[in-house]
């Protein structure tokens, strides 16, 4: 199937801001493939949890990333994510894998491995269907530097809490606004930290921030800035995009 969507849209930003949830339908919007590419760090990070590794073993960790048999799909509306053919979906969202995950994404060989694992999905995206929404926090500073659109959210740090709070009830876990809080600010701080691509926004991104904005506004602007840089084929006509929280 031919996408309407060319080319490849990086989106990145800190936790909490609605990336997962854009990425995907607005992927979904566009008839383009989709890729978490935290789902990868949350999946090598969950291999090591099982496998015992000591994190702090930079070594080791990186060999396991090598190693790990994951597979994860693109389909916006079935995100598959494999361990070794068993369905993980659920469990790489869970406290052990979130708490764990950000040290685990710092080391440089599994960041290594899993960009070029990145680079190569994404190419070959493009190539079977015209075009991908990539979501992570190096996407447009180093995954695809080149993507002719690159999307930076934001969101203050209240609006983020309460949005991973309600996540985390939603799926059953425990949770309040505070440990949310204290769980995006700590991700956060070791994700923008780190030396290996940090989380920062690519010089030629378009801020969003998606504070005061429902999801359905947010994608609304993003299709409408996809069909500014004429990245949009035979796609049906999005309706007017929401100026709101949107600076070039
Ligand atoms: O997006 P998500 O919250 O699932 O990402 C989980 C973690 O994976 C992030 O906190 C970050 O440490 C890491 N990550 C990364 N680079 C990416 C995507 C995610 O380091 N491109």
């Amino acid at each position: 199937m031919t996408g309407a969507l060319r080319g490849v849209v990086a989106l990145d930003g800190p936790s909490g801001t609605g990336k997962t949830t854009v990425a995907r339908k607005l992927a979904g919007r566009l008839s383009a493939r989709y890729l978490d590419t935290g789902a990868m760090y949350r999946v090598v990070t969950l291999a090591a949890l099982r496998a015992g590794v000591d994190l702090a073993d930079e070594h080791a960790v990186g060999a396991l990333a090598h190693d790990v048999d994951f597979s994860l799909g693109t389909d916006p509306d079935r995100p598959d994510v494999r361990l070794a053919g068993e369905d993980v979906a659920a469990e790489i969202r869970g406290p052990e894998v979130t708490g764990a995950v950000s040290p685990v994404s710092a080391v440089p060989q599994v960041r290594e491995v899993l960009v070029a694992r990145q680079r190569r999905m994404i190419a070959d995206a493009v190539e079977d269907d015209g075009g991908i929404v990539v979501e992570g926090r190096d996407i447009g500073t180093t995954v695809a530097p080149d993507a002719p659109l690159k999307i930076y959210l934001t969101a203050s740090a209240e609006v983020r809490a309460a949005r991973r709070n309600t996540q985390d009830s939603a799926a059953g876990r425990a949770s309040s606004v505070e440990s949310a809080r204290e769980s995006v600010e700590r991700r956060d701080r070791i994700d923008s930290t780190r030396a290996a691509s940090p989380l920062r926004a690519a010089g030629d991104a378009v801020q969003v921030d998606t504070s005061e904005l429902t999801i359905d506004q947010v994608i609304v602007a993003l299709a409408e800035l996809a069909r500014g840089r004429g990245l949009l084929g035979d796609c049906p006509a999005a309706p007017a995009a929401a100026e709101a929280g949107v600076s070039r």
